[in-house]
């Protein structure tokens, strides 16, 4: 069968979802959505939905602090909660050289309007009593950072979408995507090809095998990173905790529940998602070290999912030279979470207008054909 679309935009995560929404905002009509499971079955479902302003690089410091300014007024702007709450960041420091590192960018972070402050160990024990600060010299904290409950915002981008005339197609994968001679797109499913001259990729890991059927090369990678959750204890924990350098973050959900996670430098690039044992020691190991009296707390649910890791861990954003009405968004590293308000706002305005409210030139495929690539010290790998 035959369809025609004005826009394609393929996966059904939050960015795409997303970026569904704001194009229908702007008034695009006939937007169809290609999910090819149920919505939340990439990253966006397994994530911690942690959303932090603090950074070490201008231009993640800007998307990050305006993703945080709609995600305040989300829940209003979609009718849906998404359970945004902001309780903070709080990033131990247990060395001089993430000392030097903070202290160096926080006078920026504070320049671009996001309020972080560095607290002694006596203010970290008033923040979060029970955290074990043997080996803590100070924390980076910034009140306005939060998190949200990652379903609740998928499901409200998808209603939002659909009240604005989407079409969500689940359980409908993208197959093949071909360039047609009158320079729009046949972009394939099993049973439907739907001709358009928009294009919009955002499969998330997937985002590179979908480019690789125009012949674009994107360099990212998928790894897997584990998660957990203990049982639901008393509301005792307002920030998300993490450590840059030992790669962890812990928040307490809005159901007590512990929700986090450690990442693992010798996971080899995959797109397994099952879980380890392995994970399963190293985690309890770091929530019994952080917060010693939970070391008799269940943890009653593991799973896994994929980061989709660029050269610089930044994310890979806008179209391709020779490619009109071809866009994409991926390579999020870890973090596209947070930022997925603001790039789908972007990308909308580029998809219409050709341009963008914020520069994100920077963050096109090109920046890799050669020369050094900057990587944010902020990044949790
Ligand atoms: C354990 C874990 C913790 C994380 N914690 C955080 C956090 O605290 N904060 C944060 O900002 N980020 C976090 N992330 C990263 C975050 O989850 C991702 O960056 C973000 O969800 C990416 O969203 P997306 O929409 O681009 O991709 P996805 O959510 O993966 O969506 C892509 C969709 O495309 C679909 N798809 C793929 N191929 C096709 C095809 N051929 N046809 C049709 N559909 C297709 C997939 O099924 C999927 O639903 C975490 C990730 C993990 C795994």
């Amino acid at each position: 069968m035959t369809k025609t679309a004005d826009i394609v935009v393929i996966g059904g995560g939050v960015n795409g979802l997303s970026c569904a929404y704001n194009l229908a905002k702007r008034g695009v009509k006939n937007i169809v959505v290609l999910e090819k499971g149920y919505i939340g079955v990439g990253s966006t479902g397994r994530c911690g939905a942690g959303v932090r302003q603090q950074w070490g690089l201008e231009e993640n410091i800007i998307l990050a602090r305006e993703s945080v300014k709609i995600f305040e007024n989300l829940s209003g702007e979609l009718g849906f909660n998404t359970f945004f709450r902001q309780g903070g960041y709080l990033i131990l420091i247990t060395d001089e050289h993430e000392h030097e590192i903070v202290a160096g960018t926080l006078p920026l972070q504070n320049r671009l309007g996001v309020p972080t402050r560095l607290l002694d160990t006596k203010e970290i024990a008033e923040l979060v009593p029970g955290l074990n600060l043997d080996g803590v010299i100070a924390a980076a904290f910034c009140p306005t950072d939060g998190f949200c409950y990652p379903y609740a915002v998928l499901w409200g981008y998808a209603e939002a979408a659909r009240r604005r005339g989407v079409t969500i197609e689940v359980n409908t994968e993208v197959i093949n995507v071909e360039a047609r001679a009158d320079g729009t797109y046949t972009v394939s499913t099993g049973t439907t090809a739907y001709q358009t001259p928009v294009v919009v990729n955002m499969a998330g890991a997937k985002t590179k095998d979908i480019a690789a059927y125009l012949g674009i090369t994107i360099p990212t990678q998928p790894f897997r990173h584990e998660i957990a959750v203990t049982e639901p204890l008393k509301p005792f924990l307002d920030p998300m905790v993490i450590s840059l350098k030992k790669g962890f973050y812990f928040s307490q959900s809005i159901r007590g529940e512990i929700v986090g996670g450690i990442g693992d430098e010798h996971e080899p690039s995959s797109y397994q998602t099952g879980s380890s044992p392995e994970f399963l020691l190293r985690y309890a190991k770091a929530i019994r070290d952080t917060f010693p009296a939970l070391g008799k707390a269940r943890i009653i649910r593991q799973w896994a999912g994929l980061y989709d890791v660029s050269p610089d861990a930044r994310p890979i954003l806008g179209g391709v030279d020779g490619k009109p009405g071809y866009f994409h968004a991926c390579g999020f590293s870890g973090h596209g979470f947070m930022l997925s308000p603001v790039v789908a706002r972007l990308m909308s305005e580029l998809i219409t207008t050709g341009c963008t409210s914020i520069p994100i030139d920077g963050l096109n495929l090109a920046r890799f054909d050669g020369g050094p690539v900057t990587k944010d010290p902020y990044v949790v790998g």
